[in-house]
């Protein structure tokens, strides 16, 4: 191969044994996944909401966000259950750019895949112990999931990865819920498929393992827009878009625990961060207006983060987006306490 083969990395294991679980981590990871599978089987209604920055790029103001979030879920907490999003490494549509803590530990220094490493794991951890909150991340490259898997409440498997096989059989061998986003062209069929695919059993390879997943039953969609074929923005989470899914869901009676996630932003917002509260309260209106898109929406997806908007890589200011532009703070407050007086 035309690679430069530059250092063998720690395996999963040895990771952990070098950043273990410390504090009562174990037990918010239990409490939280229990909660969050009663919200997703319909024992309990509460709303999750996925809300973070697009990615976490740097450790400061992604932990002083989370405090911020910490302080808001006390309040809300009989109706809304918050998983902060802490995205750690990126997809990138020509492959140019930040690709994420992951590989970019420092955002303006070369990329170091062992810091990395490192990095992300003691981030999701450092936001446990702080805030009581475990988290989302995206399932980027799906054989780095067990550098993360006793932390995450919550898996999102990506627009442009959802056709992969290894993502959908890995992601039927999660503990956690599995969030399957509709593909960057909006074909509900392939997103169905990666459901069905995902919350059933396989036998694969899998780090170099002959595995075998027992199917994940919280494999479920998530709607984030897509693009058509002449670059246009289309937003699917209106009346007709959510009803649709139900007739996918209906048509497909071997999937268990129906669900989606509406994602705010994306090609959902046009890419407009401030879009976003206009989206999440029209869908909540109709799950008032109708009992099949009540039942299915279990929650939103929102790209928020201290300041409004985004930044290149060297912009400088603290807390605002170098990947997808997110709605500020104050806003996202707002939003959220708007969230819990409308249910
Ligand atoms: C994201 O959640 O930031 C993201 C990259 O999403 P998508 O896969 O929908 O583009
Ligand atoms: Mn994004």
């Amino acid at each position: 191969m035309n690679m430069d083969f530059k250092r063998k990395l720690a395996i999963p294991m040895e990771v952990k044994e070098m950043y273990p679980l410390t504090g009562n981590i174990g037990k918010i990871k239990e409490e939280r996944d229990a909660e969050i599978q009663s919200i997703f089987t319909g024992k309990s209604n509460k709303m999750i909401l996925i809300i973070g920055p697009c990615s976490a790029d740097r450790e400061d103001s992604v932990l002083d966000y989370v405090e911020r979030l910490a302080g808001v879920q006390e309040k809300v907490r009989d109706k809304i259950l918050i998983i902060p999003r802490i995205y750690t490494n990126k997809p990138r549509t020509t492959g140019d750019g930040y690709k994420g803590l992951l590989h970019q530990p420092d955002p303006e220094a070369r990329p170091d895949m062992f810091k990395g490493i490192i990095a992300i794991r003691k981030l999701h951890m450092e936001v446990a112990l702080r805030t009581g909150f475990t988290c989302a991340d995206e399932m980027l490259y799906p054989e780095n999931h067990k550098y993360l898997d006793d932390l995450l409440a919550y898996v999102a498997v990506g627009a442009r990865s959802v056709e992969d096989q290894q993502h959908r059989l890995t992601a039927s061998g999660i503990e956690v819920p599995a969030g399957m986003k509709n593909p960057t062209s909006g074909d509900l069929r392939i997103m169905m498929n990666s459901i069905h695919a995902a919350q059933s059993s396989h036998t694969f390879v899998y780090r170099g393992w002959e595995a075998t997943s027992q199917g994940n039953p919280f494999a479920h969609a998530i709607l984030r827009g897509y693009t058509n074929s002449k670059g246009e923005h289309h937003p699917n989470y209106h009346y007709e878009d959510i009803i649709r899914v139900c007739d996918e869901y209906d048509k497909r009676p071997e999937l268990v625990n129906p669900a989606v996630i509406v994602d705010a932003n994306h090609e959902n917002s046009g890419k407009d961060p401030l879009q976003q509260p206009r989206i999440v309260k029209e869908v909540l209106a109709n799950c008032r207006y109708s009992e099949r898109i009540a039942r299915i929406v279990k929650g939103f997806m929102i790209e928020s983060y201290i300041e409004d908007g985004r930044q290149e890589i060297n912009g400088g200011c603290y807390g605002k987006s170098i990947t997808d532009a997110c709605l500020g703070w104050d806003k996202s407050e707002r939003l959220i306490y708007e969230i819990a007086e409308l249910l």
